[in-house]
């Protein structure tokens, strides 16, 4: 996944989900939605922001709630 900004490959930090109730061997799972990014480019003026990938893919900006 790309910087929207600067273009430079992000990084990945994460992905988030939804807590999901599981079975007796797994009682709580995370159902991914999406993964987390960050700048990592110095010189993009959002360097250190975070950016992620809605459930269609897309990417946002910000960081999932
Ligand atoms: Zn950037």
């Amino acid at each position: 996944m790309e910087c929207p900004y600067c273009g430079e490959e992000l990084k990945w930090e994460d992905y988030y989900g939804k807590f999901k109730k599981g079975n007796y061997w797994t009682p709580i799972y995370i159902d991914k939605v999406g993964d987390i990014y960050i700048c990592e480019n110095e010189k993009c003026e959002y360097y250190q922001e975070h950016f992620y990938t809605d459930p269609n893919g897309y990417l946002q900006e910000g960081y999932p709630c």
